[in-house]
């Protein structure tokens, strides 16, 4: 009996792969667009091509074991974007679209704001801003050049004019920007949880015994880089919004505050920096 398209999602879940990726992974081991999930269901009984079957289950088998599907398929949609992902970046979440809204409430187009993204991976925050806010003059930066490389591959084939360079957080930063965001690493180093991202890089996973050795460091160097009455906006682990807040107030920024993700957790937190106070 030939292996059918029903078949063969059949056969992905009991390899354990859940139903969007199995969908997912065969439309892209049939080399169709990842929108036409709509097409499988309406071609189940079709027979798949003798070359489709092996290549799908070689790609569940990697789903199964942990590789997230988005380095599978090549690419992530990242607020409305498509971005190009593999694993020198970080997969980007729904999560952090709280960020990029937060950071967009900020940026009225018609100053033409200056914005900087710090670890900016796959350009995803970046890429966004830039995107919904075409008058903004956005910078980003890497410590990894392998992610930069990504980064500027998104920009270019998206049309997105984002500067990108190479730096660590701030060092040799310009100044006087009107936002800084980041979605910097923020897990404890020997959290549990880090064994089930094993694929995506640490470097933009962990950060330090309790995960806020990044986000020190940016509070304490952002000041010297944002204009007067620019914000700071930063991601966090799901229990960190208190700390967060407190180190903002802390080194003298004001009005902190936070931001839920769509699962209502405080996800990003953000104060505003007064030169004169
Ligand atoms: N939100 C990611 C996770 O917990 C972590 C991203 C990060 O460290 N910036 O899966």
């Amino acid at each position: 009996m030939p292996m059918t398209i029903l078949n063969a999602l059949r056969a992905a879940a009991t390899l354990g792969v859940d139903r969007l990726d199995a969908q997912l992974l065969l439309l892209h081991a049939l080399g169709r667009p990842v929108h036409e999930r709509a097409w499988l269901l309406s071609h189940d009984t079709d027979p798949l091509p003798p070359a489709a079957w092996p290549s799908f289950e070689a790609l569940c088998a990697r789903r199964a074991a942990g590789e997230p599907a988005a380095y599978l398929l090549g690419a992530k949609e990242f607020h409305g974007l498509a971005l190009q992902v593999d694993a020198r970046v970080l997969v980007p979440r729904p999560d952090t679209e709280t960020l990029v809204d937060w950071a967009l409430s900020l940026m009225p187009a018609a100053t033409a704001p200056r914005v900087l993204d710090l670890g900016t991976g796959s350009g995803a925050i970046a890429l966004a801003l830039q995107h919904a806010c075409p008058d903004a003059k956005v910078d980003a930066v890497d410590a990894s050049a392998d992610a930069l490389e990504v980064a500027r591959a998104n920009a270019t084939r998206l049309g997105l004019p984002v500067r990108f360079t190479q730096a660590d957080w701030l060092a040799g930063a310009d100044t006087n920007y009107d936002l800084i965001v980041s979605n910097p690493p923020y897990i404890a180093a020997d959290d549990a949880h880090l064994a089930a991202l094993k694929h995506e890089p640490l470097s933009a996973l962990a950060s330090g015994p309790d995960g806020l050795d990044d986000i020190r460091q940016i509070v304490r160097q952002a000041p010297a880089h944002l204009a007067d009455g620019g914000w700071l906006l930063l991601e966090h682990g799901f229990d960190q919004a208190p700390a967060v807040r407190a180190l903002l107030t802390e080194r003298g920024f004001a009005n902190a505050q936070s931001r839920d993700d769509l699962a209502g957790i405080a996800r990003c937190s953000g104060a505003i920096w007064r030169t004169v106070k």
